[in-house]
């Protein structure tokens, strides 16, 4: 598969945020939201071609790291993830899977970490709008997501980027079953500037509705760059 990039950090978003992880960051995605944070994946995939034997080393030269995140992109799309995620439960590890939630796979995974994606990912404001209605069809399969935290331990993380998304995030958890503990409201930004203008009315509404304020850790420590 097609491999981004490979670092070690912390865990910057979610009920796992700070513990220290391998990211896995795999390249290509069958969406392209407007505010792709790693376009690297998507609107322009690059990495290089990396056959399992050599993920899987990689990951046995980090032995420190328990915790593995396959993230993207979207790791779900790719056959081999499958295979992947059996030989890194073999060595012992933790697995999370970052996914929008669009797609099955057998995997085996500790923690499902799905992102759907509102509305306001959709790309009319880019390439004249061409990716538009593919990513609209796509972006939301509650078929999908029913099945991933139906079969696994999960958590649902939404990007915010206005108080008028909420109606759309209270219609999703409900569709999906979800429950407001394992809910996670991330303020859109790739900046400690906006993700701080936002995060002051995005408490407000957890506080209100009982989900988790997910804060951007390594936004904030890191800045918007690769590799951290
Ligand atoms: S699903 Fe993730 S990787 Fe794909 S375009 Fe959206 S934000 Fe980017």
């Amino acid at each position: 598969m097609k491999v981004s990039e490979i670092f070690t950090t912390i865990q910057g978003e979610g009920i796992l945020t700070g513990v220290p992880s391998l990211f896995l960051r795999v390249s290509g995605c069958n969406l392209r939201c407007t505010w792709c944070d790693t376009p690297y994946t998507s609107w322009q995939p690059e990495g290089e071609e990396m056959a399992l034997e050599a993920l899987v080393q990689r990951v046995e030269a980090e032995p420190g790291y328990r915790h593995i995140v396959l993230t993207g992109g979207e790791p779900m799309l790719f056959a081999e993830t499958v295979e992947l995620t059996r030989r890194l439960r073999d060595l012992g590890r933790h697995i999370t899977i970052e996914t929008a939630g669009t797609v099955w796979q057998p995997v085996d995974c500790d923690l499902m970490s799905v992102s759907p994606k509102l509305r306001n990912s959709t790309p009319w404001d880019r390439e004249g709008g061409r990716y538009a209605a593919g990513h609209e069809r796509l972006r939301y399969r509650p078929e999908v997501l029913r099945r991933l935290l139906t079969n696994f331990d999960y958590q649902v993380k939404f990007v915010v980027s206005d108080p008028g998304d909420l109606e759309e995030v209270q219609k999703i958890a409900s569709e999906i079953g979800a429950i407001p503990e394992r809910i996670l409201l991330m303020p859109e930004g790739i900046s400690a500037d906006r993700l701080h203008e936002r995060a002051g009315w995005l408490v407000e509404v957890c506080k209100q509705y009982g989900y988790r304020f997910c804060p951007r850790l390594h936004v904030l420590i890191y800045g918007n760059r690769r590799g951290v």
